[in-house]
């Protein structure tokens, strides 16, 4: 009997996906099942971009596309660049792909040989580990722990980057914590990358526009431009434009990483559809209002969640600034029962959550934090208070 690859051995599919599909089961049983699990933005993008689509159909070409991407697609990200504030960017500079995740996984094809490594802050999004481990590079995880708000330290990354791993992977707004890095901070990060010449950067900033309290989207080249020689941008139209199974993701950065990545796309997928491309173009160059009045939205939800959850004793939950998760230390939880099921790590909890409430959140082991669990806020408005409230009693009947 033929094997499959060794690779595949260390290859598992997302854990987030994992608990999503235990809700669904509970749902389809009839059960009444708050998700706070998935990371989906939970809404559509404007008519406007309906529209380009409609129009694009009418208008098919018939033909294979670009394997960069379109130049009107190119010319529209661009110009999304340069609203947040990255400018000096051509067509050259960027590459499209199918989502943040593909774009995110041929970054990592192209710049890490087997056994080279990759360093990144913990906790970290589930699939970067996903990633490395596929491709057999080496991670080198930086813990960031609820008392340091989940952010990394110049101090840490100094002492990372003095191993020179081949690849620092940076992700802000950050997911799974929600944490927002201020302009200091990024600049004060920005000084430790620029003394450590041999590592590349990838900066994962999906979640760019949806920040709160007008503290604003820093990146490492604002802060230091001579970075662009390194630095990756990634981005994505999936959460912020409420577009995540359109699959429509970005890079800008060097152009040798770009033609890599357009090489790679001509291996893999040739070049995004039609209809999807006119989709984005629309997305990234319409109306904003939509995007605009989301964040607004997540702002006053991450508000009440943050607030229920710091009222709970034993419970801390530093406050993100961003994206709509937030990532909560349930450790008081522990060794304690609920109704006389033991709970001793995150996975027992949200387990029993899910079983004795119906609240579906994401343990916080799937991204290197076994003391905490994920909320993604973004479920209809009335379900919000329905959750919480569910939370508390769960918490309160702990023994
Ligand atoms: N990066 C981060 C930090 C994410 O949270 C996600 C989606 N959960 C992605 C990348 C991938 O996004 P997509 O592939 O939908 O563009």
């Amino acid at each position: 009997m033929p094997q499959l690859a060794k690779r595949m051995g260390r290859a598992k599919p997302s854990a987030i996906m994992a608990v999503a599909d235990k809700a669904k089961k509970l749902k389809a049983e009839g059960r009444d099942i708050v998700s706070f699990s998935i990371g989906v933005p939970n809404f559509l993008p404007g008519e406007h971009v309906y529209a380009a689509a409609r129009e694009a159909l009418a208008k098919d070409s018939g033909q294979y596309g670009s394997n960069r991407g379109s130049d009107a697609l190119l010319d529209a990200f661009l110009h999304h660049l340069e609203g947040l504030g990255l400018t000096g960017y051509t067509r050259l500079h960027c590459a499209t792909g199918i989502g943040a995740k593909h774009i995110l996984y041929n970054l990592a094809e192209a710049l890490l040989d087997e056994g080279d490594t990759i360093a990144y802050a913990v906790p970290y999004w589930t699939t970067y580990a996903d990633i490395a481990e596929v491709l057999n590079a080496k991670i080198l995880a930086l813990p960031c722990p609820a008392s340091q708000d989940y952010k990394l330290t110049p101090a840490q990354l100094d002492a990372a980057l003095a191993t020179k791993p081949k690849v620092f992977l940076f992700n802000n707004p950050n997911n799974p914590t929600g944490m927002v890095y201020t302009r200091a901070e990024i600049a004060a990060l920005a000084d430790v990358v620029a003394k450590h010449p041999d590592t590349w950067v990838i900066t994962d900033d999906i979640y760019n526009t949806m920040v709160f309290d007008g503290l604003g989207y820093h990146n490492f080249v604002q802060a230091r431009p001579e970075l662009r020689e390194r630095v990756i941008f990634v981005d994505s139209l999936s959460k912020t434009y409420g577009m995540p199974g359109w699959r429509v993701g970005f890079m800008a950065g060097p152009e040798s990483v770009a033609k890599a990545m357009t090489v790679l796309n001509s291996t893999h997928i040739t070049n995004l559809p039609e209809v999807v491309v006119a989709a984005a173009v629309a997305a990234l160059t319409g109306p904003q209002d939509v995007p605009l009045g989301k964040c607004a939205e997540f702002q006053a939800k991450r508000d009440r969640v943050v607030d229920t959850l710091n009222a709970i004793p034993g419970v801390v939950c530093p406050k993100p600034q961003g994206a709509f998760y937030v990532f909560p230390d349930i450790s008081c939880a522990f060794g304690k029962s609920h109704k006389g099921v033991k709970i001793a790590n995150d996975v027992d909890f949200c387990s029993v959550l899910l079983e004795a409430k119906g609240v579906a959140c994401v343990p916080g082991s799937a991204f290197g934090e076994p003391r905490a669990l994920r909320i993604s806020y973004t479920c209809p408005t009335e379900q919000l208070p329905k959750g919480l409230q569910r939370i508390q009693e769960f918490f309160a009947e702990l023994s």
